[in-house]
């Protein structure tokens, strides 16, 4: 699954061949992935020009000159593809958004766990989502705050949206190497410093990621090579790249969890 970093990578490359067209139609094959009404969407998105595209957690946010927001979200398995109209078809396209000079913005999805928003209020889609981890005004003390009060474990509060926004597993496993602190550790153990060491320690591994374009995991997201720098995550039973010691593997909120027992305490 595309995480921050992937999802940043892409909208930047969709901004060149997107801002500025029209929506001209929209072709929904998979109805279960729109989330507004079909015939909303088809009688609301037409006549559109894409202003601006931006991210905000892992949701895609085209901005719409008709004061609407159209939200994309890749989940497992979603591709976006901008091709001509007389490319191929794919079965595994679900949807696919006309524009205004003869392309086509295809959202395929193999595995079908992709979402299609069309919103007047953003909030409707974003609203609670947790606070965006490299946002320049986003501060230690920011951070630090949002473990006040709670219990959870250390690993999974990372993945929660809400808590945090954009985290996923490969950068919530580097990010707790990085700041020297096991996963299964419980929010309310870690101190002032702990919690210090990982606020930058989740900025860098973001910003390693986007600047290596991402990791390219599996035949979906293509390009990047932040894979090739994994420091625990997937690397069970090889030695740790700091103390030599096996890198371990627990499942931790039901996802797969890799981390060094001596370098993280
Ligand atoms: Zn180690």
């Amino acid at each position: 699954m595309p995480e921050l970093p992937e999802v940043e990578i892409i909208v930047r490359g969709l901004r060149g061949p997107l801002v500025g067209r029209t929506f001209t139609g929209v072709t929904v094959r998979w109805p279960n992935s729109v989330k507004t009404p079909v015939p909303e969407l088809q009688a609301t998105l037409p006549g559109q020009t894409i202003e601006q595209i931006t991210r905000r957690a892992k949701y895609l946010w085209f901005h719409l000159s008709g004061g609407d927001s159209l939200f994309l979200h890749l989940k497992m398995s979603g591709d976006l593809l901008v091709l001509p109209v007389t490319e191929p078809d794919d079965p595994h396209v679900r949807t696919i958004f006309d524009l205004d000079n003869d392309h086509q913005l295809r959202f395929k999805d193999t595995r079908k766990f992709g979402r299609v928003y069309l919103v007047r209020n953003p909030n409707a889609v974003i609203g609670r989502l947790g606070p965006e981890p490299l946002a320049d005004d986003f501060l230690p003390a920011d951070f630090a705050a949002l473990f006040a009060r709670r219990r959870g474990r250390l690993k999974p509060l990372l993945l929660n949206q809400k808590f945090i926004a954009g985290i996923g597993n490969i950068y919530a496993d580097e990010s707790c190497f990085a700041a020297g602190l096991d996963p299964r550790r419980t929010a309310d153990t870690l101190s002032a410093d702990d919690l210090g060491r990982l606020y930058h320690a989740i900025r860098q591994a973001l910003t390693a990621g986007i600047v290596h374009k991402g990791a390219s995991l599996d035949s979906v997201y293509r390009g990047g090579e932040f894979q090739n720098h994994f420091r625990v995550y997937g690397r069970t039973g090889q030695p740790c790249l700091r103390c030599g010691a096996e890198i371990q593997r627990v499942v931790l909120g039901g996802r797969s969890t890799h981390f060094c027992s001596t370098c993280q305490r």
